[in-house]
């Protein structure tokens, strides 16, 4: 199977990115891009935007249309998303690509997204927050 993924231009383009060093040798970039509106298809869904300051509120539990005001629930509307990934695998080295429902699963008790290596088929868990192991002082 061959999977293209697109690297994003902008942050502006993006609902989620993160840059992850995974073990000795394995680097991941995982990004997911905003989606059109399931409603009308004109436009990005987003965060609404305050009407008084007209800076996105990016707390909110929803998002909605700019063009035509379509709210859809947070959670429900990132299960529709795709969460893109360059990575170097932890395991067997190699470069590879995927691309996965962004749909946060449990591995090993941590919420996380896993990709699984094209080459060697190991996971790839982005965990939801970076747990940093200090590194053994030799
Ligand atoms: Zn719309
Ligand atoms: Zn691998």
């Amino acid at each position: 199977m061959i999977i293209i993924v697109t690297e994003p231009e902008s942050m502006d383009q993006l609902v989620y990115f993160t840059q992850r060093k995974l073990g000795d040798k394995g680097t991941a970039r995982v990004w997911v891009y905003r989606g059109d509106c399931p409603a009308c298809g004109k436009a990005k869904m987003g965060k609404p935007k305050d009407p008084k300051t007209g800076r996105a509120k990016i707390r909110a539990k929803e998002y909605e249309c700019p063009e035509c005001k379509h709210i859809i629930e947070k959670t429900e509307y990132e299960e529709t998303l795709s969460a893109e990934s360059k990575y170097t695998c932890p395991e067997c080295g190699k470069d590879g690509e995927g691309s996965i429902p962004y749909k946060r699963k449990t591995y090993q008790g941590i919420s996380s997204l896993i990709f699984v290596c094209e080459h060697c088929g190991v996971k790839i868990p982005i965990t939801k927050k970076m747990k940093e192991k200090k590194p053994d002082k030799n």
